[in-house]
């Protein structure tokens, strides 16, 4: 099998699991983008899943964003960022990536504002909510990034004050060993209370290869796919 059948054949069941987990919920399909993860897969596999019709593509280092995304220049795509991100490399993800899903601190709103109004690019900008309180362990340290959700009011109202910035709506990854189900319930209150106060920030960045129907059953607008599409990553040092 070539890897073009391979990411054919795991593209297929992605699109499948994603119907049926929208049919199950009573949702559209097409109010549910797939963003492929593809961290640590090589520039051939973005362009062959381009080629497939994915139309969302999502890094989680700088580093490696801006070593694909300007090789990538001739594909139709929309370049996310979905990693921890320090503010001085705000304005390299800025110059390739369309959406923020990691905005996380007061500091990076500044940063994403002055790089998106220097670079004349407005960024769509997620607020990422930690789930932590949702995992087994004590909150404190356990989390895998993102502001608690008590805070997201404030940090929203500095994302949509901000110049260059659109706020979208949030992001959250599940806590390990938690339930998936519970913790993305905490998140759709969490969304359903910033559209209330901000109509227009209604993406849900929710689901990943382990629990992309636990995330469409509550609501989440784009869903996060690495492994299921690309395989097993190596383990990175
Ligand atoms: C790697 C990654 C994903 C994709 O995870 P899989 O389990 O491979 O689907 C999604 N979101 C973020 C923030 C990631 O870093």
């Amino acid at each position: 099998m070539t890897r073009l059948d391979e990411l054919t054949t795991n593209l297929k069941r992605a699109r499948q699991s994603i119907a049926q987990a929208c049919t199950a919920a009573g949702r559209s399909p097409a109010e549910v983008t797939l963003v492929a993860i593809t961290k640590t897969f090589p520039l051939d596999d973005v362009r062959a899943l381009a080629g497939l019709g994915v139309t969302d593509v999502g890094e989680n280092r700088e580093q490696e964003l801006k070593a694909k995304a300007p090789e990538a220049a001739d594909l139709d795509v929309t370049w996310h960022f979905v990693g921890q991100l320090q503010s001085k490399k705000a304005r390299s993800v800025v110059k390739y990536a369309d959406v923020v899903h990691s905005v996380d601190r007061a500091s990076l709103v500044t940063a994403l504002s002055r790089a998106a109004t220097d670079l004349g690019r407005p960024v769509r900008c997620l607020i990422q909510v930690s789930l932590a309180e949702y995992g087994p362990g004590p909150v404190a340290g356990t989390g895998r990034g993102g502001v608690e959700p008590h805070d997201v009011p404030a940090l929203a109202e500095a994302v949509a004050e901000a110049e260059g910035l659109v706020l979208g709506g949030v992001m959250a990854v599940a806590p390990l060993g938690g339930d998936a189900g519970k913790a993305f319930d905490g998140l759709a209150s969490v969304a359903a209370r910033l559209r209330s106060e901000h109509p227009g920030a209604d993406w849900i960045s929710a689901g990943m290869s382990g629990d992309l129907e636990a995330a469409i059953t509550r609501g989440a607008t784009h869903v996060r796919l690495g492994r299921a599409l690309l395989g097993t990553r190596p383990v990175l040092g």
